[in-house]
């Protein structure tokens, strides 16, 4: 008897081990095309403890960014400055396939090609979106109680974050109709119908920007932020599940140093 659940507990650790490589391979923000990193270069992080948000530099020489950085996101949106010339967004999200992971940090929606976001004259590809809980931006000081964040990536690597902020209040059919479904374990796969993205973006464009970095190690910088000033609403029954599930995954706000927030 004792063998056996010796083997079962080795099986098992088996598992974790590589349901954690796993996550690190689909970090909550790195885009989903980017080149699989070796396991030694990116070791497992946390939100907590000893592998925490405080430790993330530490880790890696290949989380240095995060220890380091002078451009690191989240932040704290305040005092924005009014953009004289406004960057233009169009959103060409049309109904898409879409396949929902745990990837050990989030709840990650793999998308299928064909939603771009223009900003100006530049496009974008969304790549993935997923979920934070609460919000990792705040504004005048204030937490909301979750964020999305749509990642996008034009042809040459360049990465667009669109965050919605929401609060608490009636679902949103694209959170419920995920919700329906969600993987139950860290590496799972759960294949949803298709989804219309382009319900997830309000008719009022007004958002903040400014340039940080992924909110997840490696916490690369040189991302373009775009923080939506319209919140979306999900219902505490949501947020609750998701907490459940995921936990808690907001980093905190990085200080501003030298960065100008533009209210677009
Ligand atoms: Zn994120």
């Amino acid at each position: 008897m004792h063998d056996v659940s010796l083997r079962i507990v080795t099986v098992g650790l088996v598992l974790v081990a590589w349901f954690s490589c796993l996550a690190l391979t689909q970090a909550a923000d790195v885009p989903a095309q980017s080149a699989p990193r070796h396991a030694s270069d990116s070791p497992h992080w946390a939100y907590d403890g000893e592998e925490g948000m405080d430790h993330w530099g530490m880790l890696s020489h290949g989380y240095m960014a995060c220890e380091t950085g002078s451009h690191q996101s989240p932040i704290d949106i305040t005092m924005p400055s009014e953009d004289r010339a406004p960057e233009r967004l169009q959103f060409h999200y049309r109904k898409t396939d879409i396949q929902a992971m745990y990837n050990g940090h989030s709840i990650q929606v793999k998308v299928s090609p064909g939603n771009e976001l223009h900003v100006n004259e530049r496009i974008y590809r969304l790549m993935q979106f997923h979920f934070h809980e609460p919000s990792e931006h705040h504004i005048e000081g204030k937490e909301f109680p979750f964020e999305i964040h749509l990642v996008h990536r034009d042809r040459v690597g360049h990465i667009v974050v669109l965050s919605l902020l929401a609060d608490l209040g009636a679902g949103h059919p694209v959170v419920s109709d995920i919700w329906a479904s969600l993987p139950m374990h860290a590496g799972e796969s759960v294949l949803s119908r298709q989804l219309d993205l382009s319900t997830l973006i309000p008719d009022n464009l007004h958002h903040f920007a400014y340039h940080g970095s992924l909110t997840t190690p490696p916490c690369t910088e040189g991302v373009h932020w775009i923080v939506m000033k319209n919140k979306i609403s999900i219902t505490q029954a949501q947020r609750d599940r998701f907490v459940a599930l995921v936990g808690h995954n907001a980093r905190a706000v990085q200080p501003i140093h030298d960065r100008r927030v533009l209210d677009e």
